[in-house]
């Protein structure tokens, strides 16, 4: 057998769930629910430009998977397939061990089969097709914001990218912040079970990924809405809520990127629920300002309107 078919067998092959047909074919197969939307997205990373080409395997392994799960929670969907295109400079079986174990630790987390992919040799990338289930009609869109409507995140923002500023040599962090700060960066916990419930509660949903302010920006394009934030009201760890008053660490918390939370706009009458998921779901679920007719984001911080100088990551910057 060809090492390239040996490798996808070893690495890539595991039992599915939810699958006709899975890895081994020329096409996989999944048999779709006739009253379901199937949800699809790719995300794509690069070394050097998404991550260090020498990071830890198995947290690449993660990511690549899990920033693409968060993807179809933002649609309100339930993931249950992805392929996976691996383009590699070399084989080197301990970093394909880390890396697919990595990967299915996620898929397993989250109930996702691979069902498919492609294996090259190239220039280390990693680019994954996530598939996921919606009940017709109900995907939780961009384009729903409406004057009056509550800004709400999940989670903590910033912490990513502060990891990302320790690791540039930017910023010392040490002890249990570090930690705290290095996992989110690394492994990202798409928050499926909230996108899920917030089918019928939310009115415009978005995962953030290049930072909030350039996310909540797209839903404010998608709605043609404005929006009012409140710097202080935006949930962090206490470490970066002690420093917010820098311009870097606001800058990691509203325009950092990397941190996979939720960010989604809901009627003010559907705040019992919203508080209620929170506790169910032990998740912290915060709000943080408002949508308003116009158009723009304004952020207070202290009484005052902050200036921003960067608005979310750029990948062509
Ligand atoms: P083909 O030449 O028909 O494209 P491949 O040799 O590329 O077939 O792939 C063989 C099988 O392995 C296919 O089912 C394909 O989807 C799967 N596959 C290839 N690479 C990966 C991978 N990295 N992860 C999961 N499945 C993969
Ligand atoms: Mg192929």
């Amino acid at each position: 057998m060809s090492p390239e078919f040996n490798l996808i067998q070893e690495y890539f092959t595991r039992p599915t769930q939810h699958t006709t047909l899975g890895v081994g074919d020329d096409a996989a197969l999944i048999a779709l629910n006739p009253n379901m939307e199937l949800a699809i997205s790719a995300d794509m990373l690069v070394a050097g430009t998404h991550f260090f080409s020498d990071c830890d395997p198995y947290g690449l392994g993660w990511k690549s998977l899990a920033v693409n799960i968060s993807d179809i929670a933002a649609m309100g969907a339930q993931a249950k397939w992805a392929t996976l295109a691996i383009a590699l400079p070399d084989i080197n079986q301990s970093w394909l061990a880390e890396f697919s174990s990595g990967f299915f630790a996620c898929a397993n987390t989250f109930g996702v089969d691979l069902i498919g992919g492609d294996t090259t040799r190239g220039p280390l990338t990693i680019s994954v097709q996530i598939m996921g289930e919606v009940a017709k009609g109900h995907a939780l869109k961009r384009s729903g914001a409406a004057a009056g409507d509550t800004i709400w995140v999940t989670g903590a923002l910033g912490s990513s990218a502060l990891g990302l500023a320790y690791l540039k040599n930017t910023t010392p962090l040490n002890g249990d912040v570090l930690n705290c700060c290095l996992n989110a960066l690394h492994q990202p916990t798409p928050r499926t079970a909230l996108g899920l419930k917030l089918q019928g509660i939310a009115t415009s949903c978005i995962d953030i990924s290049d930072g909030l302010l350039a996310d909540l920006g797209h839903i404010l394009k998608a709605s043609h809405t404005g929006a009012s934030l409140s710097l202080e009201a935006i949930p962090c760890i206490a470490y970066v809520r002690e420093h917010l008053s820098e311009p870097a660490f606001q800058q990691y918390v509203l325009a950092g990127g990397d941190d996979y939370e939720l960010c989604f706009t809901a009627p003010a009458r559907v705040e019992k629920e919203i508080l209620a998921l929170s506790q169910t779901l032990n998740l912290p679920i915060s709000p943080i300002g408002h949508i308003h007719e116009g158009e723009g984001i304004t952020v207070s911080y202290q009484g005052k309107a902050l200036q921003i100088e960067k608005k979310g990551y750029d990948h062509f910057d």
